[in-house]
């Protein structure tokens, strides 16, 4: 269709019960987005730890953009603001969450839907989508200094919804991504196999990163 590099807005009544948040507003991803999605999901299977690269690798573009700001802007990084530029990475192992929070710049509304729901370059990454790889659901959290808290949420079956965020911890900036493992991908609930990936993709990150696993 001609506005295949939009994304649609759906009528609400077009979604299926088993939908996300019915509070939220829903979106259809870009017929391209969710073409990628299923490649990622079926032919990157053997090579799924590629996803916390990738995650990390956005958490820390997004400490980068904020300490660039701040080299132009002295409110930005201001003395009271004392959120550490880092990377948190916390499993929850009774949950089989396992999530990636960044003090970075965050994302706006207009950001998720964005840059969440479309490709802007044709470009060939794999990128955040590839988080399907080891999740069968995810939130991510977002507070940019521009706009209120929001969540982005989906299950990667050509839908997502965004809601401004009423019951999370406020972030106070920066970007959590929740994942929620599916059952074949357990293996990450180990916390020794999550500390070796970690080491592994942290090498070349100029940004501390901090790893947290439940005993259970
Ligand atoms: P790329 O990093 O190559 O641009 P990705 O698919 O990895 O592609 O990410 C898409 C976009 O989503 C990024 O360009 C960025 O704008 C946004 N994004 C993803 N993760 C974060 C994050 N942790 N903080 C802020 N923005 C993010
Ligand atoms: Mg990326």
């Amino acid at each position: 269709s001609t506005d295949s590099d939009v994304v649609r807005r759906l009528e609400s009544e077009s979604i299926s019960k088993k939908s996300l948040r019915s509070s939220g507003e829903k979106f259809e991803f870009q017929a391209e987005v969710s073409r990628l999605m299923d490649i990622i999901i079926n032919s990157l299977y053997s090579n799924k730890d590629i996803f916390l690269r990738e995650l990390i690798s956005n958490a820390s573009d997004a400490l980068d953009k904020i300490r660039f700001l701040a080299l132009t802007d002295k409110d930005v990084l201001g003395e009271g603001d004392t959120a550490k530029l880092e990377i948190q990475i916390k499993l929850d192992k009774a949950k089989k969450i396992l999530s990636i929070r960044d003090r970075g710049i965050g994302m706006t509304k207009e950001d998720l839907i964005k840059n969440l729901g479309t490709i802007a370059q044709s470009g060939t990454s794999v990128g955040f989508y590839s988080a399907y790889l080891v999740a069968d659901y995810i939130e991510v959290i977002s507070k940019h200094s521009d706009d209120n808290q929001h969540v982005w949420e989906s299950k990667a079956d050509g839908k997502f919804t965004v809601s401004e965020d009423t019951w999370n911890e406020p972030l106070g900036r920066g970007t959590e991504i929740r994942l929620h493992l599916r059952d074949d991908a357990g293996g990450y609930l180990e916390g020794s196999k999550l500390k070796d990936l970690v080491k592994r993709y942290s090498e070349f990150i100029n940004f501390p990163i901090h790893l947290w696993a439940s005993k259970e």
